[in-house]
């Protein structure tokens, strides 16, 4: 009696889910959620039930935005500047763009070139949807911020991985190795989520030559532009007329401008490209906040003071983790020329108690209540992300009872 009716709820259950899973689009089933930002809800939560958790999983900085950006939002508000805007961004905020573009990235658009979004995360979004067609491969140079993994397998195309190994610069070379007939874009990212590491001026010279060679995309994600610590940034756009037509550039306000909740980001390019994901976006978010817009065109017409303060802040913080950090024994890293991350490899300490790196990270979080985001979550096991946008007080004692967890595996 017990057994049939036990059976009878598994049977009506398991329908329950093969229903709930056919609801759900093929598609849709197979993308992985954003591995930081689960992390980050699960330390929230952890938080909230009183433990003390560290959380140096952050992946934005802990400033505040700036006072002259939170004022002209709120006088936005005040003006009444709270309708739909062109859905491209307002023409004020994509004339700024293109003159930033010119004054520090030494490249000339149009505003009609440049489409403004909600975060560059959008825009990444886009350029894949427009960019890909059934089965184009993307190289993937890994370590990887998994975002773009996820979006370029929604867009139909193939992600190509680059192992890359410390220190994490992406070369010609590489590209030569897996540039193949389906080749359709190169994605490049410095300096880079998880590694900080940034491509050698040569190298970036040589893959645009590749680039024009073999009539390859390449979608350049700039967004840490701003936050390097002696090495100088260069957009690969700026590199020559040719390149320049097959760039789309990836950049936004969150990091530099520490504006994560505002949600601007913008895309520069061809303007066919642009035009097309200007349309994807009239038909997916419209114009992202108008006041939003309007603090973001503060942000890169004000004073740019707060970005070098908070540039050098971070710096100072890279110091102080890496002169922490070296005393750790068992622990291995590069030094990070851009971002706010240390990616750290925990190879020496493998055989001692864990396998993966997911099963170390967690056991960190719940012996010593300490956050950092494993390896797999940019497809590099072995390593753990270590964020330096948090106070020196946080690393301090987060790399003390990192230091006294791994101190019992070695
Ligand atoms: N690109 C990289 C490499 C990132 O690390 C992030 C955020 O972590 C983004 C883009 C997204 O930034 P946004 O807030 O502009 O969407």
């Amino acid at each position: 009696m017990y057994l049939s009716l036990l059976l009878y709820i598994a049977k009506w259950m398991a329908t329950g889910i093969i229903f709930l899973k056919n609801m759900i689009s093929f598609r849709i089933s197979q993308l992985s959620p954003s591995p930081t930002l689960v992390l980050d809800a699960k330390v929230k939560e952890m938080q909230r039930s009183g433990m003390p958790v560290i959380n140096l999983g952050i992946g934005e900085p802990d400033f505040e935005t700036p006072p002259n950006i939170k004022r002209a939002a709120i006088k936005a508000i005040r003006d009444g500047f709270t309708h739909y805007t062109e859905t491209a961004g307002i023409l004020e905020l994509r004339k700024e763009i293109a003159e930033k573009f010119e004054r520090e990235n030494h490249v000339l658009y149009d505003p009609s070139e440049i489409v403004v979004g909600c975060g560059s995360k959008h825009l990444l979004y886009s350029v894949f949807q427009v960019l890909c067609k059934e089965r184009d491969e993307v190289l993937v140079p890994v370590p990887t911020w998994s975002t773009y993994i996820e979006q370029i397998k929604l867009a139909g195309g193939k992600p190509k991985l680059i192992k890359l190994f410390p220190p994490f610069k992406l070369t010609a070379k590489d590209i030569i190795k897996n540039v193949s007939s389906h080749t359709q874009i190169i994605l490049i990212n410095s300096p880079a989520n998880p590694t900080g590491a940034m491509i050698d001026d040569e190298e970036l010279d040589k893959i645009a030559h590749l680039a024009v060679k073999h009539k390859l995309w390449v979608v350049s994600d700039e967004i840490y532009e701003k936050i390097t610590y002696g090495k100088k940034h260069i957009s690969i756009a700026s590199l020559n007329k040719k390149i320049k037509e097959r760039i789309i550039t990836i950049n936004g306000f969150s990091k530099a401008y520490a504006m994560t909740g505002w949600r601007v980001g913008y895309a520069a390019g061809p303007k066919e490209v642009i035009s097309a994901m200007g349309s994807l976006q009239s038909q997916m978010t419209s114009n992202t906040s108008s006041i939003s817009q309007m603090a973001a065109l503060e942000a890169i017409s004000g004073k740019q003071d707060p970005v070098e303060k908070m540039r050098r802040e971070f710096w100072k913080r890279s110091d102080f983790v890496l002169s922490l950090l070296c005393k750790i024994e068992g622990l291995s890293f590069v030094r990070p020329e851009g971002a706010f991350y240390f990616f750290v490899s925990l190879n020496q300490l493998f055989g001692k108690g864990f396998k993966t790196s997911r099963d170390w990270c967690e056991a960190l979080l719940g012996k010593e209540q300490v956050a950092v985001v494993p390896g797999e979550a940019f497809l590099y096991p072995g390593y753990f992300r270590l964020s330096f946008a948090c106070s020196l007080k946080d690393l301090s004692e987060g790399i003390v009872r990192i230091s006294r967890f791994v101190k019992k595996y070695v």
